[in-house]
C-alpha cells in the first residue's frame, strides 16, 4: 500500500535557512487547490493497486489551508484511490497559526495527525530564524492541540544553532519532553544555498558551531530521549511507543507514494517523478489538463543506492533478505568488504536479519552510504 503526499506551497515569510518551495503571494490559495484536486483526478491511476494508507499534507504551510480546503482535497482523494485502510492523515503546522477554531476544523476536515515546526522554545532563536511565531506560541499550539484532540503529534527542533552552547540545546530537549510530545524530529541546522543565512555564512557572519559541538549536542539528543522512553527509528525521528510515523516509515522501506502539488516528487518502485517549482505555472499547467513533471526511470544502480540512502538510516537496516536481489542485478564485487570494514570500526552492526547502524556510525550515515554506492 501507498500514501500520498500533497504539497502547500504558502508561507507567511520566508525563514532564513529554508529553502523549500512556496511562495508568501497567499492571494491564489483557491486556484492551488483547484489545481491540486485536478492533478490528483489525472493521476489517479499512478498507484498500482490503488488502496492508500497515508496522506500527508506538507509544505509550506498547509496550516493556511481553511477547513473547506482541506475537505476538498481529502474528498478528491477519497473519490480517486481506495481510503479503506488510510490510518494516519498528517498536517504540516506552524504554531502561529494554531487557535482553537482552526484545530477543531483540522480535526473536524479527518486529520488525526498534526506536525509543529516548533523548531526552538526561545525568542532570539525564532527572530533570528524569522520564524513567524513566537516563543509563548510555540508552547501553547503544543498544549491546545493536545488538548484538542490531537494526542499523536509531532514536533521539529532545530540543533547546531549560531553561538548556542550545549546548554541552550538541553534546555530545548528538556521543554519537548515535559510538555509530553510522543513524536520528536530533530533536525541539525544546515545552510542552504541562497538563504539569508547563506549570505550571512558568506560575510562570516554566521558563527556555527563546528562539528564537534554539533556532534555533542546530537549525542545530548540522542541519549536524553532514549532515557526518557523515545525510541531513535530514524537518524531524526523519535517517538513513544505507538507513535512512529507511518507516512514516513513507508517511505523509508520504498513503498511507492504519489507527491502532488508544484515541487512534489514520486515514486512507483521504478521511476522517480517531480513536478515544476513555480505556482503559476503549475496552476496554468493543470487549468489545460497538462501535468507539468519530469520523470526519470530508474537503473537498478539507482535503485540500490537509493535503498541503502533510506534504509540505512532507520532502525531497520538493509535487510539481508532484500541484498541478493539488488546485488544480483549490479556488479558491486566491493560491497562485503565495505560492510565489514564498517563493523570492524563500529559504525555498523549485524544482527540475524540486517545490517544497522550503531550510534557511532548514525552520525556519519550519509558519509558510510555514500561509500556503499555504485
Ligand atoms: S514555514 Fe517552513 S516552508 Fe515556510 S519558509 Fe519557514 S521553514 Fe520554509
Amino acid at each position: 500500500m501507498a500514501g500520498v503526499y500533497v504539497h502547500i506551497p504558502f508561507c507567511k515569510q520566508k525563514c532564513h535557512y529554508c529553502d523549500f518551495h512556496f511562495s508568501t503571494n497567499l492571494s491564489r490559495q483557491d486556484e492551488m487547490v483547484d489545481a491540486i484536486c485536478q492533478e490528483i483526478i489525472l493521476r489517479k491511476e499512478y498507484l498500482a493497486d490503488n488502496k492508500i494508507e497515508t496522506i500527508y499534507f506538507g509544505g509550506g504551510t498547509p496550516s493556511l489551508l481553511s477547513q473547506n480546503q482541506i475537505t476538498k482535497i481529502l474528498n478528491t482523494i477519497s473519490e480517486c484511490f481506495d481510503t479503506l485502510n488510510v490510518e494516519e492523515i498528517t498536517l504540516e503546522a506552524n504554531p502561529d497559526d494554531l487557535s482553537k477554531d482552526v484545530l477543531k476544523a483540522f480535526y473536524a476536515a479527518g486529520v488525526n495527525r498534526l506536525s509543529i515546526g516548533i523548531q526552538s522554545f526561545d525568542e532570539d532563536v525564532l527572530q533570528q530564524m524569522n520564524r513567524a511565531h513566537n516563543s509563548t506560541e510555540a508552547t501553547e499550539s503544543i498544549r491546545l492541540a493536545q488538548q484538542f484532540g490531537f494526542s499523536n503529534l509531532t514536533a521539529d527542533l532545530i540543533y547546531g544553532i549560531p553561538e548556542k552552547p550545549l546548554s541552550y540545546w538541553k534546555d530545548q530537549v528538556q521543554q519537548m519532553i515535559d510538555l509530553g510530545v510522543k513524536h520528536i524530529s530533530a533536525y541539525c541546522l544546515t545552510i542552504e544555498q541562497n538563504t539569508v543565512f547563506n549570505h550571512l555564512e558568506n560575510k562570516g557572519e554566521l558563527n556555527l558551531p563546528n562539528d564537534e559541538e554539533s556532534l555533542e549536542q546530537f549525542n545530548y539528543l540522542v541519549n536524553t530521549l532514549a532515557e526518557n522512553g523515545y525510541e531513535q527509528y530514524e537518524i531524526s525521528n523519535f517517538a513513544k511507543q505507538g507513535y512512529i510515523s507511518k507516512h514516513n516509515s513507508a517511505y523509508w522501506q520504498g513503498k511507492s507514494y504519489l507527491g502532488v502539488g508544484p515541487s512534489a516528487h514520486s515514486y512507483d518502485g521504478n521511476s522517480r517523478s517531480w513536478n515544476i517549482r513555480n505556482n503559476s505555472q503549475y496552476i496554468k499547467s493543470l487549468q489545460k489538463s497538462e501535468i507539468p513533471l519530469e520523470t526519470e526511470v530508474l537503473t537498478f544502480k539507482d535503485k540500490f543506492n537509493d535503498y541503502v540512502l533510506t534504509r540505512l538510516r532507520t532502525k531497520w537496516g538493509l535487510l539481508k533478505e532484500d541484498l541478493p536481489e539488488l546485488l544480483g542485478a549490479i556488479n558491486h564485487s566491493e560491497f562485503s568488504q565495505i560492510i565489514e570494514s564498517h563493523i570492524s570500526r563500529g559504525c555498523l552492526k549485524e544482527t540475524d536479519q540486517a545490517y544497522v547502524l550503531t550510534p557511532e556510525g548514525k552520525f556519519i550515515a550519509d558519509k558510510l552510504a555514500a561509500d556503499l554506492f555504485v
